[in-house]
């Protein structure tokens, strides 16, 4: 099973959370908020070979953390994951979009410079102009939108500029994220919890939650459980084949 977007480190327990998935044999990809929580957040991690650690700097605290990407350019040679990235354009952050997409280019800039990042992306109410970005960079490396809520065109453009895409129980609850994950093609999509951020009902996701996820899309491509996990995996095992480990091999995470 696949957690392609969890926070493993904002668990009340973080050993706890990284020691379930790892015994279940999840594969997570565990993401952090600040480049300050990446050493500590991949030592979570280091006894699990299945959970990776992506270097990030989320979108809603960007703009009081510009002074970090240093420590983000310094770091990025060690992680071949980044995230969590991207733009929030919900009316809260309307006054600091332009620190918001100074940052996500900035680090776009960097993975560019690296050869190519596997990026795990937040595009709320600011899908189009993450695909902006994206274009601007074009050599950044392979972007997945994680619970992508935009448009059907946005989504359809985002598809076009080779977009990946992760989902996760939260949003196939509605049914406009069904509807939305029912137009990404089968090939480019991994499951997610954005736990612990995401809940069913109150309580918190876990990456062993990420089933339920496969259930709805097995029965939205009206295919077996079995089947859904099938396509899953294999997405997975392309994805990763398509970026090649950062070269401080033996440091990576
Ligand atoms: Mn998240």
């Amino acid at each position: 099973m696949i957690d392609f977007h969890c926070h493993l480190d904002l668990y009340p327990d973080p050993e706890l959370a990284a020691e379930d998935a790892g015994r279940a044999r999840i594969f997570v990809l565990s993401v952090t908020t600040t480049p300050k929580a990446w050493r500590k957040s991949a030592e979570l991690a280091r006894p699990y070979p299945r959970i990776r650690t992506a270097l990030g700097l989320h979108p809603e605290i960007a703009h009081e953390r510009l002074g970090e990407l240093a420590l983000f350019e310094a770091l990025a040679p060690e992680a071949r994951y980044f995230g969590e990235i991207g733009l929030d354009g919900s009316p809260e952050y309307r006054g600091v979009q332009r620190q918001q997409v100074d940052a996500f280019e900035a680090i776009l800039k960097i993975a560019s410079s690296s050869g190519g990042r596997i990026m795990t992306i937040h595009s709320r109410n600011a899908a189009s102009a993450v695909l902006q970005s994206l274009r601007r960079h074009s050599d950044a490396g392979v972007p997945v939108l994680h619970w992508f809520s935009g448009s059907p065109s946005e989504l359809e453009q985002a598809v076009d500029q080779g977009c990946w895409f992760s989902v996760g129980p939260a949003m196939l609850r509605s049914r406009k994220g069904r509807q939305l994950a029912a137009r990404i093609p089968r090939d480019r999509i991994l499951t997610e919890t954005d736990g612990p951020f995401a809940k069913d009902k109150s309580r918190p996701l876990q990456p062993a939650d990420a089933w339920m996820a496969v259930h709805e899309l097995a029965a939205i491509w009206r295919i077996t459980g079995e089947g859904a996990q099938a396509q899953l995996l294999s997405n997975l095992r392309r994805l990763t084949a398509s970026i090649s480990e950062p070269v401080r091999h033996q440091t990576s995470v």
